[in-house]
């Protein structure tokens, strides 16, 4: 964008834009390119964001296993690493191995560029101010520690903490639904878990648990005990876990369950009906709360699964009022399996360039 074009857009006067770009300048977040366009008096030079003047380092926490990815500030994907590991061997071993391990990656990738921020997913409710989960998880050891001050010290930048679902909404809608103001992401993989985007923005309630559907009830399938210690949860019918239990096999991950789908074993196929109908039970319900514009389907099970996304389908028109699903979008993520890196990448960029707070970033 031009100069002139951001007086329009913003509304502010040529002196306050002059001033804001030159701390921007100083700080080499933004560039001028070499090509002029037209502007109404002689042709102006176009402003840039420079998405290399920092790196962020991105973390994928998962129940087993962490990558660790660099991004630049446009959460383009520099290089990652895979760290061995097992959330249940507890914060302090797994946070030392993954600071080991994105320092490694810093020196080794890029280490003469400044890390600006750094974004981080779990597999957990997280509470979105302190930067840390809270409550029953997968994460078992992790109540309430710390992750964000743990992690700021280590590397003395700004940290942001949220929980694996909200990133994918985030990245799925950065990369493939800008259009979307207005989006609901559903995540089912061994759990299930969904994401929301309000106005733009994603909605994480009052301390961060806006979403949790997986442990929401549904009537009619049986009432299963849940992980959670509840019964009749949807996760307990439609999780992966649940799926392999139902299986007889309960060491099943979600991507053998959906292997045995794609070969047409009939028990899976049956479960994987049963499975979407109870997810579009609590979809629908969702659906008439929210009034999503889109809903994406992702996660190792959701996925591509036309069996699981023909369930929601059926339900969400079964349930909701025609005015809520008149131009309703159902769709699969576009995502690839670099998704959660991407949405912890943006994260931090979309905190760290936030107009509020940039320039305590940028020691203003
Ligand atoms: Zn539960």
């Amino acid at each position: 964008m031009t100069r002139t074009g951001l007086e329009a857009i913003t509304g502010l006067s040529r002196p306050t834009v002059a001033e804001r770009l030159a701390v921007l300048e100083s700080a080499g977040l933004i560039r001028y390119s070499s090509k002029r366009v037209a502007s109404g008096g002689r042709p102006a030079r176009v402003i840039r964001l420079n998405e290399k003047a920092r790196l962020i380092v991105a973390f994928d926490l998962a129940e087993e296993g962490c990558r660790v990815g660099l991004t630049d500030l446009r959460a383009n994907l520099i290089e990652q690493v895979l760290v061995d590991t097992a959330v249940t061997n507890g914060p302090k071993a797994v946070l030392k191995q993954m600071i080991a391990a994105a320092q490694d990656l810093v020196a080794k990738c890029a280490p003469d560029c400044p890390i600006g921020g750094i974004g981080v997913s779990l597999p957990a409710s997280v509470e979105y101010g302190q930067g840390r989960s809270v409550g029953w998880s997968v994460m078992v050891g992790w109540d309430g520690y710390p992750v964000r001050d743990h992690l700021q010290q280590a590397f003395g930048v700004p940290v942001f903490i949220d929980n694996d679902v909200n990133l994918l909404v985030l990245a799925e809608r950065h990369l493939y639904a800008s259009e979307f103001e207005h989006l609901l992401f559903v995540k089912v993989g061994t759990g299930i878990g969904s994401g929301l985007i309000v106005d733009g923005r994603i909605n994480r309630g009052a301390v961060g648990s806006a979403g949790d559907i997986g442990h929401t009830r549904v009537s009619g399938y049986g009432d299963p005990v849940c992980r959670c210690g509840n019964v009749g949860c949807l996760e307990a019918v439609a999780g992966g876990w649940a799926l392999a239990r139902d299986l007889e096999q309960p060491e099943l991950s979600p991507a053998e369950v959906m292997r045995f789908m794609r070969r047409g074993d009939a028990n899976v196929l049956a479960l994987m009906r049963n499975a979407g109908r109870a997810l579009g039970e609590a979809v629908a319900f969702a659906v008439s709360m929210l009034n999503p514009e889109a809903i994406v389907i992702g996660g190792e099970i959701g996925q591509n699964n036309d069996l699981l996304m023909a369930g929601v389908r059926e339900l969400v028109y079964q349930r909701s009022l025609p005015l809520a699903t008149k131009n309703l979008v159902l769709r699969h993520s576009q995502l690839s399996q670099d998704g959660l890196l991407a949405g912890a990448a943006f994260l931090a960029v979309d905190e760290l360039l936030d107009p509020d707070r940039v320039d305590a970033w940028l020691g203003q």
